[in-house]
């Protein structure tokens, strides 16, 4: 693991994910965050976004793999980066058309002036949706 180092991605149904990268961002709660080899160990909460990382052997300026993530939590330690998220998926294991569902489904719930809505429900459907959608570049 010259220049690497491993990126889990776990769910409580699955592994989504175990790859040698060599680099990593994350959504952060507070904003996008990039992760090195040889970051400070930490643990930081994540909002619905999109997880990119470069496969190691990668040059530095090539593309980034994507996939979504729900929400959930980063560890970074030594040579290792685990991201524990309620759910997530690889960009290629999106289902578009369920999310574009999802996304208007939720988008007319928060529209709807009908009494019961629960707004926060709705806003974090429509925040998994849209993460979705932008993992899968939709
Ligand atoms: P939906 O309303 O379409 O079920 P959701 O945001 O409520 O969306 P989650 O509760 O976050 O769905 O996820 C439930 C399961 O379905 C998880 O295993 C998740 O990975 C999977 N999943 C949800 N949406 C998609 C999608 N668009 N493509 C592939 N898998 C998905």
């Amino acid at each position: 693991m010259a220049e690497g180092m491993v990126l889990e991605v776990l769910t409580p149904e699955r592994s989504v994910l175990r790859e040698e990268v060599r680099s990593v961002v994350v959504p952060g709660a507070c904003g996008y965050l990039g992760v090195l080899r040889r970051h400070a160990p930490m643990v930081v909460k994540l909002r619905a976004g999109v997880v990119k990382y470069r496969p190691a052997g990668r040059e530095a300026g090539g593309p980034f793999e994507r996939l979504a993530v729900s929400g959930g939590f980063l560890e970074v330690s030594q040579d290792r980066v685990l991201v524990l998220a309620p759910a997530a998926e690889l960009a290629k294991d999106i289902d578009v058309m369920r999310a574009r569902a999802a996304r208007d489904r939720a988008r007319a719930r928060l529209r709807s002036r009908e009494a019961g809505i629960d707004t926060a429900r709705a806003q974090a459907a429509l925040e998994r949706a849209l993460a979705r959608l932008l993992a899968a570049r939709e």
